[in-house]
């Protein structure tokens, strides 16, 4: 009776990676009824993805990957086309291969010409904290998940990703890796940089004076200083991988925003004010474009 009443698997899914990316996806995939098999570098990782139910099976050996339909790359973006190419020899032919890399460009350059079942994933969610203690339920429900792929991606492909991203109820968008990476670049890596400045400048001391407003500075810091400053205090490891990974897009990005302070500056020190109300009466109208 209860054989009866067991719901089909909708997929046997590798995660490689359990982190806080690999972990969420992990809860989600198998409170959808998929087989999760984790593969992480730590044993001691692998034991805690089993005993939290991220995975049904993990170890730090890509053999059980043999039986997945789809695996999904889920380590710090530095490792992800080494990995790849430690994962492959170990996949079944039909497998599909994705990343969740937060940069597209190189990734997929990189793992494309290896893997012909292989599509760029970014799903944009996250917390901000590392490691499989910091995976989440729930985490991409509503969240978009981008999809890159390029002329050379398999139709097959692509419409296991699109179960994926169906199952963890994400939004799914498409576009070119470089699109994305610009894309990106403006509202993700551009902002943990321009964000770490703003720390930076708070605990700036241009003389010993200045240390008593530093200390009285954090001590009436409040809800505007933590919505400004939330991603520059995240994991330096992502933001450096930001940088070296989406240089281009992040020094034009960059520029662009030196270009805006600039502005302000000098319409301040000339009291130019309805300059300055014009600019900020521009940024109030298109924010909401870009959030609720
Ligand atoms: P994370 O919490 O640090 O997790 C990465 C995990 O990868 C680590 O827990 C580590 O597990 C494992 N790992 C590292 N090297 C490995 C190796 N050589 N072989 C196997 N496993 C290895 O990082 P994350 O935030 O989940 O980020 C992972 C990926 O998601 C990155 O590519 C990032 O760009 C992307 N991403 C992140 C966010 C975000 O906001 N965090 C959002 C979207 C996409 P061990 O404990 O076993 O060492």
């Amino acid at each position: 009776m209860e054989k009866l009443l067991e719901k089909p698997l909708n997929m046997q899914v590798g995660i490689v990676g359990l982190g806080s990316i690999g972990g969420s996806l992990g809860y989600d995939l198998r409170d959808r009824h998929c087989r999760v098999i984790g593969v992480s570098r730590k044993q001691s990782t692998c034991d805690r993805a089993v005993d939290l139910g991220i995975a049904d099976e993990a170890s730090c050996t890509f053999d059980g990957l043999k039986s997945a339909d789809l695996v999904i790359l889920c380590t710090p973006i530095g490792k992800l086309e080494a990995i790849a190419q430690q994962v492959i020899p170990h996949l079944n032919p039909d497998a599909v291969l994705t990343d969740v890399g937060s940069v597209k460009g190189p990734i997929v350059e990189a793992i494309e010409p290896l893997w012909t079942n292989f599509v760029g994933g970014h799903p944009m969610a996250g917390t901000h904290q590392s490691g499989v203690d910091a995976a989440q339920r729930s985490l991409f429900v509503d969240r978009p998940y981008v999809i890159t792929p390029t002329e050379k991606t398999q139709p097959g492909a692509i419409a296991k990703l699109d179960q994926l991203i169906t199952l963890i109820q994400a939004k799914r968008y498409e576009c070119g890796p470089e699109i994305h990476d610009q894309a990106v670049a403006r509202i993700s890596h551009g902002p943990v940089m321009i964000s770490s400045a703003l720390v930076s400048m708070a605990i700036a001391q241009q003389s010993p004076e200045e240390a008593a407003v530093v200390s009285l500075a954090k001590q009436l810091a409040s809800s505007g200083f933590r919505d400004t400053s939330r991603v520059g205090g995240g994991n330096p490891e992502l933001g450096l991988m930001m940088a070296q990974y989406n240089q281009a897009a992040m020094i034009q990005c960059l520029h662009q925003y030196r270009q805006e302070l600039d502005g302000a500056i000098a319409a301040i020190e000339s009291e130019n004010w309805e300059a300055l109300n014009q600019w900020l009466i521009k940024t109030q109208n298109a924010r909401p474009s870009f959030v609720d």
